[in-house]
């Protein structure tokens, strides 16, 4: 196939080609936010296929599965001809999945394994402290106790290594027994958890090295915030060649916290002595005023290298620091301040220019609050996951135990969902019958169904109830399995028929709280998006050719449609975040503006960007002690801004604790003397240069001066002169009397709106 070459470096500066078309084995190209390391990424992938490198012996690593998606969107452009399917393209976690799931077998993996996500995980991490009556470890909760599991397995430390490196304590002690105790429960399970997925990945390629032997070339974005175990998968994949190229920034690695492992760099430098650096100095993203502000914060870390960083863009608008009354008034001046600058650009930015980026999920949702009263659409990449849902997880469940019944967590969450008469009682006989017998509580369930067994626990009702379970799930099996109906495409109507057969409508109706259409939609979108996917793999799209080992295939027997669905489960336990539709509002085709937590937002850019609660306890978070990584954080948030960055605080706070409201202080990273010049308090003054600025910056078209004001006139807003930063605190924001966003203010003004 043609493919034009110059299509692939079009665009790109001296260095950047030099790294995209580079002979090098072992590249590292380190630069900082907004240099083009994501975009020189993306170009290297589509130079090598157009030089003729097979897509299937290429494995990207991404952070998101997001990013991915775009990174194959982005190939497609450069080159076409459908080649980015074929990539072996997405987090390490899914790419991992992708090799279990055809070679799993070579280690003793049972065939269709499920996965257990964090919320699985929680679970069956409470359940043992509640059966052991455990006290909670150092004030540790579930997800706690989870973390410090995955950080000890993330840096390979099995439950004997761990116990052996323990001084006796009876903290240690209890840990220690849950850790194995939770391990055990996994297995019993058929589960792996996140963890798991890569370590078994790791176990594989060490055995069985064959499998990854088409491989030539490894890339990975993000590299600083890859863990130890990445970092030696990365290795085993590239075994065969030798050929890697990673991106990154040390400067953003905010991921210490979940055992990211900052020495990697230095790390694989030492493995591959060999190894070239490039670096990139230019930033291509922010106004030179963002760039600035931002090295104000991470220039604090005084142990870090000086390094060069060059703006490409003018000035443009310097950033706003705001201090509002409360976290409530922050939430609402950001909604007007979205309005008012719609209203006084014309309408030159749409709400998918803006992102409001909180420090934890939390604090979202006083800002959803405020979006969905200003009519404001949005959709969050924070909070709840899609597939959590209460209305979701459970159709999950059901097929999860459909594909694998002994998968013991899905199953206890579904056996009363919707109820079937059955309670506390009969969930403990199960699980205890379960385990005294050592088999899963499918096989209990099924003998309690038959009467084979005697269950005290059960009612009668239970029992009618249990007995139409086990046949829902079996004729679901079978519907699946059978050569009429076991195509993939009829994925769709098999689920159809199993929300009927439960009678999932009334339950969504009747047992959740909260909007039954809402709901119902989100389960008709997890319906769509099962179909949509299994539809994709007889299309054969995204389906990865990896080569065929010496013991050749799965010996589990299959229907196209079990495994097809078996790949869309992995999926959606891998989605890292909400993926569903979240508009909120009127939707009139000027986007959706995004709530993300700053961890969400990594490697992502918005023309505008808000940045509530820069308080200390926030960000520095309290609960952190790694203040450092706190600072890289607002890093990476503020360096996410393209033209208009916001930073506000609230003066006071509802404590939990005392009940009271407490004075709160502005991020020490930003209450540094050197930094708040840099910064107005009130504004931005949206002047025609600004806009200039602004659209040259977004290389959008730019109105004139005369549009502007028309726009201004026809709105009947005297904004853009009466909005001037000043420290009289009698002049006012348009006139009125009072900041619009003091507590109790009443009447909003109507900037946005238009008016008849
Ligand atoms: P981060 O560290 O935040 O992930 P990054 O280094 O990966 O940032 P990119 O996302 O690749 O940066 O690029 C930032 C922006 O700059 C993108 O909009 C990209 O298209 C643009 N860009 C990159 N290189 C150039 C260039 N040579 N000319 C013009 N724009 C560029
Ligand atoms: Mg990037």
């Amino acid at each position: 196939t043609f493919v034009d070459v110059e299509a692939v470096l079009d665009g790109l500066n001296r260095v950047q080609r030099e790294a995209v078309t580079s002979d090098a084995e072992v590249l590292q190209i380190l630069a900082p936010p907004g240099s083009g390391k994501t975009r020189t990424l993306t170009s290297r992938v589509a130079w090598m296929l157009a030089n003729g490198m097979n897509p299937s012996n290429i494995i990207v690593a991404t952070f998101t599965n997001k990013a991915s998606k775009e990174m194959k969107e982005r190939i497609s452009k450069m080159i076409g001809g459908g080649l980015e399917h074929r990539l072996i393209i997405g987090t390490f976690h899914s790419i991992a999945v992708r090799y279990l799931r055809k070679y799993g077998h070579l280690i003793g993996l049972p065939g269709g394994f499920g996965i257990a996500d964090t919320g699985d995980s929680s679970t069956i991490i409470s359940r043992i402290i509640k059966k052991n009556k455990y006290a909670t470890i150092d004030g540790n909760d579930a997800a706690g106790i989870k973390s410090r599991i995955s950080n000890l397995k993330s840096k390979m430390q099995s439950v004997d290594e761990y116990i052996a490196s323990q001084k006796k304590s009876s903290h240690s002690e209890e840990f220690s027994k849950i850790y194995a105790q939770y391990e055990k429960e996994l297995k019993n399970s058929n589960l792996l958890d996140f963890d798991d997925l890569l370590l078994r990945c790791l176990d594989l390629l060490r055995a069985h090295p064959l499998c990854v032997s088409n491989i030539e070339a490894v890339l990975i974005d993000e590299f600083q915030d890859t863990n130890l175990v990445q970092f030696d998968l990365m290795c085993l994949f590239a075994s065969r060649r030798d050929k890697i190229t990673i991106v990154g920034d040390p400067d953003q690695s905010i991921y210490g916290f979940r055992a990211a492992e900052i020495g990697n760099l230095n790390t694989m430098q030492e493995v591959y002595p060999h190894t070239i650096v490039i670096n990139l100095e230019e930033n291509y993203r922010s106004s030179a005023a963002i760039l600035n502000c931002s090295l104000g914060v991470i220039e604090q870390d005084k142990a870090r290298p000086q390094k060069g960083i060059t703006p490409t863009h003018e000035v443009g608008i310097s950033p706003v620091l705001r201090q509002l009354p409360s976290p409530d008034a922050e939430a609402r001046w950001i909604a007007q301040e979205v309005l008012r600058l719609r209203a006084v650009t014309g309408n030159l930015f749409n709400f998918d220019d803006i992102a409001v980026l909180v420090r934890s999920g939390g604090l979202a949702r006083e800002i959803e609050t405020q979006m969905t009263q200003k009519r404001i659409p949005y959709r969050l990449l924070a909070g709840i996951k899609f597939f959590e849902r209460a209305e979701v997880k459970p159709v999950l469940d059901y097929l999860r135990v459909i594909l694998d019944p002994n998968n013991n967590e899905a199953l206890l969450r579904i056996l009363n969902t919707p109820r079937r008469g059955l309670g506390d009682k009969a969930f403990k006989e199960l699980s205890d019958m379960a385990g005294k017998k050592e088999t899963s509580i499918w096989n209990i369930v099924q003998k309690a169904a038959r009467g084979d067994i005697k269950m005290g626990g059960i009612s009668k009702p239970g029992f009618i109830g249990l007995g139409k379970f086990v046949k829902i799930i079996r004729d679901t099996q079978d519907a699946l399995k059978s050569e009429e109906t076991g195509r993939p495409e009829m994925v769709g109507q098999i689920i159809q028929a199993l929300l009927e057969k439960i009678d999932y409508k009334i339950y969504v109706g009747d047992k959740l709280q909260g909007e039954f259409e809402d709901r119902w939609q989100h389960v008709e979108e997890f319906v769509a998006q099962a179909v949509d996917f299994c539809r994709n793999v007889v299309a054969g799209i995204d389906e990865v050719d990896l080569p065929d080992t010496e013991a050749e295939g799965n010996p589990l027997e299959e229907s196209a449609s079990v495994a097809a669905l078996g790949k869309f489960l992995a999926t959606a336990a891998l989605a890292s975040v909400k993926e569903g539709p979240e508009a909120v509002g009127n939707g009139d085709g000027s986007g959706l503006l995004t709530i993300s937590t700053i961890h969400n937002a990594k490697g992502l850019e918005w023309p505008i960007v808000f940045i509530p609660g820069c308080y200390n306890g926030s960000i520095p978070h309290s609960r952190s002690d790694d203040h450092d990584e706190e600072r890289r954080l607002l890093y990476v948030a503020m360096t996410r801004a393209q033209a208009l960055l916001y930073l506000s605080y609230p003066s006071e706070l509802w404590d939990r604790k005392s009940g009271e409201m407490q004075d709160s202080n502005l991020s020490s990273f930003l209450a540094e003397g050197n930094l708040k010049p840099l910064m107005v308090s009130r504004g931005p003054n949206i002047t025609l240069e600004g806009i200039l600025s602004f659209s040259k910056i977004m290389s959008r078209e730019c109105p004139t001066h005369e549009m502007v004001q028309a726009t201004i006139n026809a709105a009947g807003l005297r904004i853009l002169e009466d909005w001037v930063e000043s420290d009289d605190p009698t002049r006012n924001y348009e006139g009125y009397s009072q900041d619009p966003y003091e507590e109790g203010y009443g009447s909003q003004p109507q900037y946005g709106a238009k008016r008849g």
